[in-house]
C-alpha cells in the first residue's frame, strides 16, 4: 500500500488515517477535508468536553446501545473496544475520566485535548491534512476511506460508487407535547418512569424531565433512537404512555399525571444529535470495513447506517470502525 486517502478530517477520519500511518509508516496518507475547521464536531461535543466512549468494556453489552449497527459492531467491537480507546488515548498523554453514569471524558473536560492530540499525532507522522478540498469524486489511490459523517455530498460518493443509501432521518431528539397538562412543572422530573409509544417496539427506563416543551431526560432520548424511523414515518405525531414510577416529587404527584401524551414534533438535543441512516451495512465487509462493491473503497464512522444512544458510544464507533479501515487498506 503506498498511497491512501482519506475524504473527511472528522472522528473517524482522523483515526483512520492514524491508524494506517502507524501500520504502513513508509505509505503517503493524505486527509482530504472540505471545511477549514479538522474534527469541527468533536469540538462541540459533549457541551465542549468531548464525551470520548463509554465505561461499557463488554462488547454484547456495548452493542446495546446502538439502534443501528448492534450486530454488525460485535466483532469489530472484540478488535477495538473502549478499553482499547482508554489505552490509545493514554499512551498519547490523554488520560480520561469517568463520570458516574460512565460515559467518559478527558481529565482535562476540554474538547481542545482531544483536538490537539489528534493534530499533534498527524504532524508527527507526516499525515497530510489538506483543509478547503471539497470532494465530489472518488480519488485515485491504492485505497481511499469515506469518511464524510452526515453530509449529502458523502452520500452521493457513496452512491456512485454504487451504494445503497438507508435515507437519513434525525435521532437522539426529545419530544413535544403542547397539550401536555404538565408544561406548568417544566424542570421537574421523574426519577424512575417507564416510556413508550403506541404502536412501537421499546420501553425504557430512568428520569423523564418535564420541559417547557414536552418531555426530555435519557429514557426520551433512548426512545427517540430506537424509534427513529417509525417516528419519522409518523412524522412525529404518536402517543406516549409513562408509567411513572415511585417517589415523585410532591409537585408532580398532586397533578396526578396521566398516561397518554400526544407527541407532535420533536426538539433537537444540542449537546449530542447523530443521523440514523447512511451506508447499507450488508454491503460493507466488517472484518475490514471494505465496501463489498468496490475494492478499495472503505468506510469509516456516521457514514454508515449505523448510531448510538447519548454516552460516548457514536465516537466509539467512530474510533472502532476508523480503527479497523485504518488498519485494512
Ligand atoms: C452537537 C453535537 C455533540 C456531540 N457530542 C458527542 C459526544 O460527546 N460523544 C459522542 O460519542 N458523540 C457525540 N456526537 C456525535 C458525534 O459527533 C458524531 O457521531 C461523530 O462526529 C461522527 O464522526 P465522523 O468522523 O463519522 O463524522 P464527522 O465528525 O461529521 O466528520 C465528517 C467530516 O467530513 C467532512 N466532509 C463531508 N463531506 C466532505 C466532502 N465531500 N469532501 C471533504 N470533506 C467532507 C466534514 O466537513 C467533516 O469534517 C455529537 C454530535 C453533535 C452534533
Amino acid at each position: 500500500m503506498e498511497k491512501c486517502i482519506i475524504i473527511g478530517a472528522g472522528a473517524a477520519g482522523c483515526f483512520a488515517a492514524l491508524a494506517c500511518a502507524e501500520k504502513y509508516p513508509n505509505a503517503k496518507i493524505e486527509i482530504l477535508e472540505k471545511t477549514q475547521q479538522p474534527l469541527a464536531k468533536v469540538r462541540i461535543s459533549g457541551g465542549g468536553r468531548c464525551n470520548v466512549t463509554h465505561a461499557c468494556f463488554d462488547p454484547e453489552a456495548l452493542c446495546n446501545h446502538y439502534p443501528r449497527g448492534n450486530k454488525e459492531l460485535l466483532g469489530p467491537f472484540h478488535r477495538f473496544g473502549p478499553t482499547d480507546t482508554i489505552e490509545w488515548f493514554k499512551k498519547r498523554g490523554v488520560e480520561l475520566k469517568m463520570e458516574r453514569d460512565g460515559r467518559m471524558f478527558p481529565i482535562t473536560d476540554r474538547s481542545e485535548t482531544i483536538i490537539n492530540c489528534f493534530l499533534d499525532e498527524i504532524k508527527k507522522r507526516g499525515i497530510e491534512l489538506k483543509l478547503g478540498e471539497k470532494i465530489d469524486c472518488i480519488p485515485d489511490a491504492d485505497a481511499v476511506i469515506l469518511a464524510t459523517g452526515s453530509s449529502r455530498q458523502g452520500y452521493e460518493l457513496a452512491k456512485e460508487a454504487g451504494h445503497t443509501i438507508v435515507t437519513p432521518v434525525p435521532s437522539l431528539f426529545s419530544f413535544n407535547v403542547p397539550s401536555s397538562p404538565l408544561l406548568h412543572l417544566s424542570g421537574v422530573a421523574a426519577p424512575d418512569a417507564t416510556v413508550w409509544l403506541e404502536g412501537g417496539s421499546r420501553k425504557e427506563r430512568g428520569p423523564v424531565l418535564i420541559t417547557h416543551w414536552g418531555f426530555s431526560g435519557p429514557p426520551i432520548l433512548k426512545l427517540s433512537a430506537w424509534e427513529a424511523r417509525f417516528l419519522q414515518e409518523k412524522e412525529y405525531r404518536a402517543t406516549c404512555l409513562i408509567e411513572w414510577g415511585e417517589e415523585l416529587p410532591k409537585r408532580l404527584r398532586r397533578a396526578k399525571p396521566e398516561s397518554r401524551f400526544q407527541i407532535e414534533g420533536k426538539t433537537t438535543y444540542k449537546k449530542e444529535f447523530v443521523t440514523c441512516g447512511g451506508i447499507e451495512l450488508k454491503e460493507v465487509n466488517f472484518k475490514t470495513m471494505e465496501s463489498r462493491i468496490r475494492p478499495g473503497l472503505f468506510f469509516a464512522g456516521e457514514i454508515l447506517n449505523i448510531d448510538g444512544v447519548t454516552g460516548g458510544f457514536n465516537f466509539q464507533n467512530a474510533w472502532t470502525t476508523g480503527w479497523i479501515a485504518g488498519n485494512s487498506v
